[in-house]
């Protein structure tokens, strides 16, 4: 297997620090809002690479945090004028449930950085004792950059050209810096801030350190795989690896992987652009597992740029797979105890492992599983016997699953059903919780009813 490692930026071939085991560390949302599709394509990308790992046979440690702290979410608290741990616990809830929406199973642990102080107050003093990190007068810690001099081996940035930049690097409030470059572990508290106690006195963390005090308390020194989209690899990782590596000596990860933008008209979706939808948004219009599709219908190295005509096409390509799967189990029922099965399906396994052991490149691993679905139909309009049939039944369901593709037949909904679960979301709405009359309406899009909001009322339609 081989793992593009935007470290060495080349392919390296995956040897994992114990043998059967994978840890794997993957940086998680700040939970201010509910996430977009931009934040839910890590998700489900890394999702996918956990999945295809344990189906390798690798017991696989994930772990994935919430930034639960952050000038963001302290910015909304105050708006809504709630202490800001009721509004951070609000979106971790939401984003668990866009996170079961799109099948993402959760992580092994999901720690918050508001769990984790002492291990991050315990971090720091360890890089001052080291001389890697300094206090100022007003009680902020700064990383003392220049004393870790593999500064810069992850983006590729030197020193030197930082230091043409850092006219703009330099922001105010920042001044008692030794060198531009330097940055923050810990900030003095301000009024109406959550802080906590420390011995630089009361304060909050930067947010670079919790992730190398999380990575290493659930995964250890070193773990194999450290991910995130793209915009992490500088500052955010960069200043990861200097804290961690200045602190044990040790390579924090040996595999750094970063997914490229979801894009919507060619630019990053973000929320500081505004030009985002939320999962929430879509869920609203396509099944969950479309968007999931459509995100692994590229590789995750290459820009996507979102688009209904392509939210489309993969809805066309997934009804396709669950249409094959509705017949081959119907026909694995009816057909006749022949010749047990020969294996003749398992050359799509091998083009999907082939595919994915090459830096997971789920695009021509789905091009496997469409080729394994003409087989299928093919096979059935031939005739074959029932356990063939069972066989290329099984292959098919576990390179669904592999992909996070839910393979569970549909029970359809009696009208009577349908018509409580929408009287359910009117009252839902009218008590103005619009979360689980949301919910409500993609559960019913998930079983195929399709809700029309009219000025008579509620209308449905089966899909
Ligand atoms: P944030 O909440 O901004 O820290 O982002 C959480 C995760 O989503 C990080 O791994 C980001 O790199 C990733 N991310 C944010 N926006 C996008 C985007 N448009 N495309 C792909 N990944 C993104
Ligand atoms: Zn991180």
């Amino acid at each position: 297997m081989r793992i593009y490692n935007t470290l060495s930026c080349r392919k390296d071939d995956f040897v994992p620090i114990e043998e059967g085991k994978v840890s794997m560390y993957v940086c998680g949302p700040t939970v201010y809002n509910l996430i977009h599709i931009g934040n839910a394509r890590p998700m489900i990308f890394f999702d996918t690479v956990r999945r295809y790992l344990e189906y390798k046979g690798y017991d696989v440690n994930f772990v994935s945090n919430f930034t639960d702290v952050d000038d963001k979410i302290i910015k909304k608290a105050i708006e809504e004028g709630l202490p800001s741990s009721v509004i951070s616990e609000r979106y971790i809830e939401e984003c668990k449930k866009d996170m079961e929406g799109m099948n993402i199973r959760p992580a092994t642990v999901h720690p918050k950085a508001t769990e984790e102080i002492d291990g991050m107050i315990e971090l720091i003093q360890k890089l001052i004792d080291g001389g890697h990190a300094y206090a100022v007068d007003d009680g902020t810690v700064y990383f003392r950059v220049r004393s870790f001099p593999g500064y810069g081996k992850l983006s590729g940035k030197n020193l030197h050209d930082l230091r043409s930049g850092n006219r703009t690097l330099l922001v105010t409030g920042e001044d008692q810096k030794e060198d531009p470059f330097d940055f923050v572990l810990w900030k003095p508290k301000k009024e109406g801030e959550p802080s906590w106690p420390s011995p630089w006195g009361e304060g909050r963390p930067g947010w670079h350190i919790e992730c190398s005090v999380m990575s290493q308390k659930y995964l250890g020194e070193t773990i194999d795989i450290h991910g995130g989209g793209e915009d992490l690899v500088f500052p955010h990782h960069e200043n990861e690896i200097a804290q961690s590596e200045a602190a044990t000596g040790k390579p924090l990860a040996h595999y750094w992987m970063h997914n490229a933008f979801l894009n919507i008209d060619n630019r990053k979706m973000s929320k500081s652009l505004g030009n985002f939808f939320t999962v929430r948004d879509i869920s609203e219009k396509y099944d969950l597992q479309v968007l999931r599709f459509f995100m692994l219908s590229a590789h995750y190295r290459s820009p996507l740029n979102f688009s209904d005509e392509l939210m489309n096409a993969a809805k066309n390509g997934l009804d396709r797979i669950m249409t094959c799967l509705g017949s081959l189990r119907d026909f694995a029922e009816r057909a006749e105890s022949g010749a047990a099965y020969d294996g003749a399906a398992e050359t799509f396994r091998e083009k999907f492992e082939a595919a994915m052991d090459d830096d997971f490149n789920t695009a021509d691993a789905i091009s496997a599983v469409f080729e394994l679905v003409k087989f299928a139909n093919t096979a059935m309009a031939e005739g074959m016997s029932k356990e063939q049939a069972q066989g290329v039944l099984d292959l098919l369901v576990q390179l669904c699953n592999i992909l996070g593709i839910n393979t569970e037949p549909k029970t359809e909904l009696l009208d009577e059903e349908v018509e409580a679960l929408i009287e359910e979301r009117r009252q839902a709405r009218k008590a103005k919780d619009f979360a689980k009359a949301d919910a409500i309406r993609a559960k019913l899009l998930e079983m195929g009813i399709i809700l029309e909001d009219t000025r008579e009322g509620v209308k449905w339609k089966r899909a």
